[in-house]
C-alpha cells in the first residue's frame, strides 16, 4: 500500500449487511464502533465522508415488517422511514465525539448533469471545509430505474470522484477479494493487491451478496474500476470490526487493495 499519509480525504462505504442484523434492526454496537473510529480519524486530521446503506432495512424493522422481497414502491417508502432512523443515530453518536454530520442524498442524474455535478462538488467541498462529516445515501425514495446508481457500491465510487477523495474504503461482510468463493472453497486465497481489474479478476467475483444489501463482489469490482480509473485507489475490508480502519492507517496490510494503474509516460 502507498504511504498512508497520502490518504487525507477518505470515503468509507458501509453496507446494509454490516450495519444491520439479519432481522433488519440496526447493529448499534457496530455503528457505535464505526462512529468512534471515524471520529478519531477526523481528529487525527483526515477528512471523512461516510456512504451508508441500511435505510430500507432499518425502515422495514422500524415498521415491524418482515424482511422479504419488497416491491420498488415499498422499498422507496421504507427508505424514507429508515433514513431518518439511521441519521438520528449517526447525528447523536457523532455529536458525542464533538462532530457534526450533514446528510446528502444523491441520484445518478447528479453525476450525469454537468451543472448538478458542479453543485454537488461544491456542497461536498463546503461541508468538508466546515469540518463536517458528510453522510451519503442514494435518494431511494425518489429514484426510479433511470436515475438509480443501482446500489451503494457504485454510488460510493462516484462520491469518491465528486469529493476528490484520496482513498475509497468499502467495508463489507467479507475480508476482501478471494480467488474463489470462500463460502464454497475452504482453500480460497485472499488477493492482497490488485494492480489491474482484468477479466481474470472479474472472474473471481461470485454472485450477489446477502438478501439485505444489493451488492456482491461484482458490484464492488465495478466500483473499484470506476474509482481507480479516476485515479482513486480502493480497498475492500471486513467491516465486522470497524477498528480495522486503524490497522490500515497504521500502515498494516488488510483486505484487498486496488491500486491505481501507473500512467506510462509516452
Ligand atoms: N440505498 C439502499 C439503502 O440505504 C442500499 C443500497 C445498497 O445496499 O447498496 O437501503
Amino acid at each position: 500500500m502507498e504511504q498512508n499519509e497520502n490518504f487525507r480525504r477518505v470515503v468509507v462505504k458501509i453496507g446494509t449487511s454490516t450495519l444491520t442484523y439479519p432481522s433488519g434492526k440496526l447493529n448499534i454496537r457496530r455503528i457505535e464502533t464505526l462512529v468512534r473510529v471515524l471520529s478519531d480519524m477526523r481528529n487525527a486530521g483526515r477528512e471523512v465522508v461516510l456512504v451508508s446503506s441500511g435505510a430500507v432495512s432499518a425502515g422495514t424493522s422500524r415498521l415491524g415488517l418482515e424482511i422479504t422481497d419488497r416491491t420498488t414502491e415499498e422499498k422507496q417508502a421504507l427508505a424514507a422511514v429508515g433514513q431518518c432512523e439511521i441519521m438520528r443515530l449517526y447525528e447523536r453518536l457523532f455529536a458525542n465525539y464533538g462532530h457534526t454530520v450533514g446528510q446528502i442524498l444523491v441520484t445518478k442524474d447528479v453525476v450525469d448533469d454537468e451543472n448538478r455535478l458542479k453543485l454537488a462538488k461544491s456542497t461536498f467541498a463546503t461541508l468538508i471545509g466546515f469540518g463536517c462529516i458528510p453522510i451519503v445515501n442514494e435518494n431511494d425514495s425518489v429514484s426510479y430505474e433511470g436515475i438509480k446508481f443501482g446500489g451503494n457500491d457504485t454510488l460510493s465510487a462516484y462520491v469518491a470522484m465528486i469529493c476528490d477523495a484520496d482513498l475509497l474504503i468499502n467495508l463489507s461482510d467479507i475480508d476482501g477479494l478471494y480467488d474463489s468463493d470462500p463460502r464454497k472453497n475452504k482453500n480460497a486465497r485472499l488477493i492482497e493487491t490488485v494492480a489491474e481489474i482484468n477479466d481474470e479478476i472479474m472472474a473471481c467475483a461470485g454472485g450477489v451478496g446477502t438478501n439485505r444489501g444489493t451488492g456482491g463482489m461484482i458490484t464492488k469490482l465495478k466500483a473499484a474500476k470506476i474509482a481507480t480509473a479516476a485515479g482513486i485507489p480502493m480497498m475492500i475490508l471486513n467491516g465486522r470490526d470497524p477498528r480495522i480502519l486503524y490497522n490500515v492507517f497504521d500502515g498494516e496490510h488488510a483486505g484487498t487493495y486496488f491500486a491505481v494503474k501507473e500512467k506510462v509516460e509516452a
